[in-house]
This record gives structure tokens, C-alpha cells and sequence, in this order.
């Protein structure tokens, strides 16, 4: 990162941003990608170029972009969302998509956009159920968008390319600051004239920024390095959900790919009313809710930390 070329991104001079989008872009089977702040701006100026004031775009009623984005797309671009069921599997009811398909007519607004989440709270939406999304959205006249913040993780639960995995999309947003381990940035890849569009965005919501090959570097060292590691989160978490379920009052609700839910009974939490600053005490730093929280491995964790992190909740549960 110290050694990055840099160069002076709002003019689009770069050079270490501009390889990062080149090098994203290819990877994801798109014509070009732009550089963003964060998942949130990266989905914001996807939605922004793809649909205008009074438009609309269907998206799962537990999905990022509609839950946990602050209503961005409706406060800042007039784009009304159109929720619909999302399932224990993660994949959002398609039957109801296309009923939410609004008709032309003036007491309408325009459905213009279907987004899917993959993976979704680590649950990773098959090639399938991904093809049939966007068979629904071409039969509809839609756009289809992809909030793939944690797309590798699913490219490589799938055992498929990230391109691969983005094939079924127009656009698809990803990160650089989850799995991947940098200290920032997104990207936004898809046809040229939409990133076009979305570059215009990016501008408006602040997202201009100068030097950003610094972080830019981060990004391609960890398209190199960090992409095919994720098996090894997904082998922790699966250690973690193992290890966990052995404790008795702990239930997993669910185990897929980098990401464990578990739920506590209420007799053992009786145990620990404190449980974060218990095991902040020893050293596992959590954001227990309690008694149902979400557990998630990284590449700043090694195997042998899940045994001391199963070993923590033990002691203090047991
Ligand atoms: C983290 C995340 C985002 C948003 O990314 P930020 O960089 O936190 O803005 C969007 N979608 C999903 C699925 C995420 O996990």
C-alpha cells in the first residue's frame, strides 16, 4: 500500500485504482467497475443508475440494501422499494416477485430492478436459484442486480469463478472489507454505460475520492491472496457450529459459509447474564445480543482460536 502508484481518482488518473477496476471488472465477467467507499455506496449508486425518481426495485424483506442501508435508495433517489418474502434459505420467493411485478398504469410506480443478496446472512443461493431470478427479470422487462458484498465467499462455496457467480446479473457490487480483510472499498461492476452512470453517482454522494490507490493496492493484493483462503473460514465456522453444539442449551440455527447463528436457552444464559464481557474477559470479543447472535470467522482467525473461543462459551455456559 505504501508503495502504491497514485494518482487522483476524480479525474479518473489513478493508475493503482484504475488497475484495481480493470482487474475486478474481468473477474466478474463485466465491462467495467468503479472504485467506492463501501457496500452501502457501491449498492446506492447501483440502484441510482439503474432506476429513476418513481421507479421501483424488488428485494428481500431481510435483504442489506433494504434492512440496512438506511432507505438510502428512497430517501436519496425517490426509488421505492418493493419487499417480498425471503426464505429460510436465503433466496426470496420468486412467485411473489413476479406478482409484485406492478403493471403500466398511472396509479403505479415503474418496477424497473429485481436485487438478490449472495451469500445472505452466509447462506449461498445456488447457481439455479440464481438463473431462475433472472430468468423472472428478463420475462419481466427488469434489471437484475447482485449486493454480492460477500460474493467469494459464495463463489467458492459453489465451487464456481466469481464470474461465474455473476454471470445471472447486470450489475453486481462487492467488497473488499469483509472476507477479503482490507481496511476499505467496494466495487460496482457491470455494462459500461451503467457504471457511467454510477460514476456520475459516486461523485454526487461524496465518493470522489483523490489518492486512493493506497487502498486500492489492499484491494488487489487481497483479490490475489485472499479469495481462495475463504475455504479455511468456512472450515472454521464449521469447526466453531461443531464445537458450540456440543455445549448442552446451545442450538445453531444455521452454519454456512463464514457465518454462525446460535441461540442460547434460557437456562443456561441464566449462567452468564453477561456473556459479551465474559468472554471479552477471555479474550473473545463479541456482539452478543443474546440468546440468539451471529458468530462470524475471518482470516484474522485460526483454527486453533476456535477451539479457545468453543472453549470460552464452556466454561461460562456450562
Ligand atoms: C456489509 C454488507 C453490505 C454493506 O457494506 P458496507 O461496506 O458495510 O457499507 C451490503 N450488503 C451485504 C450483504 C453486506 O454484508
Amino acid at each position: 500500500m505504501a508503495a502504491a502508484a497514485v494518482g487522483d481518482d476524480v479525474y479518473g488518473e489513478d493508475p493503482t485504482v484504475n488497475e484495481l477496476q480493470d482487474a475486478v471488472a474481468a473477474l466478474l465477467g463485466k465491462e467495467a467497475a468503479l472504485f467506492v467507499t463501501s457496500g452501502t455506496q457501491g449498492n446506492l449508486c447501483g440502484l441510482l443508475a439503474h432506476c429513476g425518481r418513481g421507479d421501483e426495485y424488488i428485494v428481500g424483506d431481510r435483504a442489506h440494501t433494504y434492512m440496512y442501508e438506511g432507505g438510502g435508495a428512497a430517501v436519496l433517489g425517490s426509488i421505492q422499494p418493493q419487499p417480498v418474502p425471503t426464505g429460510d434459505d436465503g433466496m426470496i420467493d420468486l412467485v411473489a416477485v413476479a406478482a409484485a411485478v406492478k403493471s403500466p398504469d398511472h396509479h403505479y410506480a415503474r418496477t424497473r430492478l429485481l436485487c438478490l443478496e449472495n451469500t445472505s446472512d452466509g447462506r449461498v443461493l445456488t447457481m439455479a436459484q440464481m438463473e431462475d431470478s433472472a430468468e423472472v427479470a428478463t420475462r419481466h422487462g427488469l434489471s437484475h442486480h447482485l449486493d454480492g458484498a460477500r460474493l467469494w465467499n459464495a463463489a467458492v462455496a459453489l465451487g464456481v469463478s466469481p464470474a461465474e457467480a455473476a454471470a445471472p446479473f447486470d450489475s453486481v457490487s462487492v467488497c473488499l472489507s469483509k472476507g477479503l480483510g482490507t481496511p476499505m472499498g467496494s466495487l460496482l461492476a457491470g455494462p459500461a454505460d451503467l457504471i457511467d452512470e454510477a460514476h456520475k453517482w459516486r461523485k454526487m454522494l461524496g465518493g470522489g475520492l483523490r489518492q486512493a490507490g493506497i487502498v486500492a493496492a489492499a484491494g488487489l493484493y487481497a483479490l490475489e491472496h485472499h479469495i481462495d483462503r475463504l475455504a479455511d473460514d468456512h472450515a472454521n465456522a464449521a469447526r466453531l457450529a461443531e464445537g458450540l453444539a456440543a455445549i448442552d442449551g446451545v442450538k445453531i440455527d444455521s452454519c454456512a459459509t463464514n457465518m454462525v447463528f446460535i441461540r442460547v436457552s434460557d437456562e443456561i444464559v441464566g449462567n452468564c447474564p453477561d456473556l459479551a464481557e465474559a468472554l471479552a474477559g477471555r479474550g473473545v470479543l463479541t456482539d452478543w445480543k443474546g440468546p440468539r447472535s451471529r458468530l462470524v470467522t475471518h482470516l484474522d482467525v485460526a483454527a486453533t482460536d476456535i477451539d479457545a473461543v468453543v472453549e470460552a462459551f464452556a466454561y461460562l455456559l456450562g
